[in-house]
């Protein structure tokens, strides 16, 4: 048997790291929809169909806005700050779940005093992220909570 198998035991390192787990931080230039954000995958499996991810935002940093065909799991791990999701802004904390819907615009931001980490679970098999147009960015910012979010510092 040639499939490689993943290690069946990988233990927990300092500062949201994993032993085997490649950190990988996102590149940015100027025009980058994502600030200080990494990612790491945990589990990748294909016989459960899923992959497990661990996102972390540095503070005052904040993931893609984005929406796609394929849902997301998030369990909050680590820190605080808030959570955009279609027309709703809510602060997000340390253990809690949001569930993300089938095209969904969503984007996390971490507070600006400690960085925010997810545990993100998606399909092995999925769409390619969307971004919002001007015209749909211009109508997500008719709701003020969200032109709030979006416009933040
Ligand atoms: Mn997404």
């Amino acid at each position: 048997m040639d499939i490689e198998q993943p290690p069946l035991f990988r233990s927990a390192q300092e500062g949201f790291r994993w032993d085997a787990v490649a950190h990988q931080p996102y590149k940015q230039d100027g025009s980058a929809p994502f600030k200080d954000i990494s990612r790491q995958v945990l589990f990748h499996q294909d016989d459960l169909g899923c992959e497990l991810r661990y996102f972390e935002m540095d503070a005052g940093g904040y993931s893609t806005l984005e929406r796609h065909e394929h849902a997301h799991a998030v369990m909050i791990l680590r820190g605080r700050g808030e959570c955009l999701l279609g027309a709703k802004v809510r602060p997000v904390r340390q253990f809690d779940l949001v569930s993300i819907p089938s095209m969904v615009w969503h984007q996390f931001r971490a507070s600006n005093g400690e960085p925010l980490g997810f545990l993100c679970m998606v399909n092995v098999l999925r769409d390619r992220p969307q971004l919002p147009t001007d015209a749909e960015l211009a109508e997500m910012k008719a709701v003020p909570a969200v032109a709030r979010f979006l416009e933040r510092r």
